[in-house]
């Protein structure tokens, strides 16, 4: 199957794709998780695109799209996968339709005071990606996972929370009409605990 998760930053588009990589064995791709590792690592790209991500604007389009076209052409990309944060724009949807036949397109609804909590709490593990609540940690700086120190993302600071939020009203919530007028829009409620959200996600999919 080959899905897109849409929704704002914080809606838990992360967390989901996380768990159905895991259940139906397709890999999860994270232009996000992409980008920081180029910038942890300093590569070229990391470089060029630094000062976008610390200020929660979006890297062009022509960089993200080549990105994405050549991950997707990789070979465990063959049976399915999981876009997380891409598409962003419309321009990058149009270019992913020139390159690939995606299924449907699952919008996690989350409201904006949620939105805002979750990410003023969110707590992030470079090691394994993981992303974590504050609320839900008995240790706010260790990983459960992997034991390694959770930070918060830079992006994650209040101004630029409120810029990635405008960023995503004006750029990427047109994504909604777009995959609603090719009829592969699948909207899901967002907000409850992870398993509750994420019941309903697979429920939407085996429809
Ligand atoms: P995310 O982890 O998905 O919230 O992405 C973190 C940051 O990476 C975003 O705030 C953007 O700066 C950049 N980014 C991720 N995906 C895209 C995309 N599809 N197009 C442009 N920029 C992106």
């Amino acid at each position: 199957m080959k899905i897109i998760l849409l929704g704002a930053p914080g809606s838990g588009k992360g967390t989901m794709a996380q768990k159905l990589t895991s259940e139906l064995k397709i890999p999860q791709i994270s232009t996000g998780d992409i980008f920081r590792k180029n910038l942890k690592e300093e590569t070229p790209l990391g470089l060029q695109i630094k000062d976008i991500l610390n200020s929660g604007g979006l890297v062009p389009d022509e960089i993200t799209i080549e990105i994405v076209k050549n991950r997707l052409a990789e070979s465990d990309c063959a049976n399915g996968y999981i876009l997380d944060g891409f598409p962003r724009s419309i321009a990058q949807a149009k270019a992913l339709d020139t390159f690939q036949n995606i299924d449907c397109a699952v919008n996690l609804d989350v409201d904006n005071a949620t939105i805002v909590s979750r990410l003023s709490g969110r707590r992030f593990c470079p090691e394994c990606s993981g992303t974590f609540h504050v609320s839900t940690l008995s240790d706010p700086s260790v990983c459960p996972v992997c034991g390694g120190k959770l930070i918060v993302r830079k992006d994650d600071s209040e101004e630029t929370v409120l810029e990635r939020l405008r960023v995503y009203e004006t750029t990427t919530l047109p994504l909604i009409e777009y995959y609603k007028a090719r009829g592969k829009l699948l909207t899901v409620n967002g907000t409850g605990g992870v398993e509750v959200v994420y019941r309903r996600i697979l429920d939407v999919l085996h429809k």
